[in-house]
């Protein structure tokens, strides 16, 4: 089963997909990671990325192809988690699926106000070690974990990242809804409800 997890940044994609992928054996491949790890041990692609994610803009997509054909699983449970983020993204995808006789099974449209994004995002911390996603409200990490916030997740950058979501990201819910496999998830509830609206729609025993 072929997952995409497509919405605003903030809305819940990674906290979600993570527990997918501890509890029904999904592989979970977040660009966003990727090009942070990418960036951190200073790749050739980690060095070119860097400035589009410091400013909140998308890293071209030529970059974001080749890192995804790197990745690419034969077959499998996947989320495709912050990826496709540009038409032409999502156009390869299902070239790159078409060829492996595979296909997109389900678009999970995770929807938040922009409100709710902004408080989302300014809470966030992240654990370096792990990668796990944490909220000084809601979801606080335990004590003795140190976390960090990203760099992106300032106040000037996320203004930005609305922006380039409403513009470039946004257009795929036509693409998707067009094809009969967009599905909303009320992302404004709780994790664990959001959790169970996205079981219902891929099937409790998957
Ligand atoms: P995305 O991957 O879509 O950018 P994250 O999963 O990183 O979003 O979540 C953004 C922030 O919101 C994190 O701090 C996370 O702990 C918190 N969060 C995620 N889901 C919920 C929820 N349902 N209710 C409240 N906070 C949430
Ligand atoms: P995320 O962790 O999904 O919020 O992504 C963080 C940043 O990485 C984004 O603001 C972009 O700069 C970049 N990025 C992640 N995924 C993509 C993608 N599919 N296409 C282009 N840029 C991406």
């Amino acid at each position: 089963m072929i997952l995409v997890f497509l919405g605003p940044p903030g809305a819940g994609k990674g906290t979600q997909a993570q527990r997918l992928a501890k509890e029904k054996g999904f592989v979970h491949i977040s660009t966003g990671d990727l090009l942070r790890e990418a960036v951190q041990k200073g790749t050739p692609l980690g060095k070119k990325a860097k400035e589009y994610m410091d400013r909140g803009e998308l890293v071209p997509d030529d970059l974001i192809i080749a890192l995804i054909e790197e990745v690419f699983p034969e077959h499998g449970k996947v989320i495709f988690d912050g990826f496709p983020r540009t038409i032409k993204q999502a156009e390869t995808l299902d070239e790159m699926l078409k060829k492996k006789g595979m296909k997109v099974d389900h678009v999970l449209l995770f929807e938040l106000s922009d409100e709710e994004i902004i408080e989302r995002l300014s809470g966030r911390r992240i654990d370096p070690k792990t990668g796990k996603v944490y909220h000084i409200k809601y979801n606080p990490p335990p004590l003795g974990v140190e976390v960090i916030q990203r760099d992106d997740d300032k106040p000037e950058v996320i203004k930005n990242r609305l922006k380039v979501y409403r513009e470039q990201t946004a257009p795929l819910i036509e693409y998707y809804e067009k094809k009969g496999i967009l599905r909303k998830i009320d992302a404004s509830k709780p994790v664990e409800e959001v959790y169970k609206q996205i079981l219902e729609v891929i099937g409790n025993g998957t």
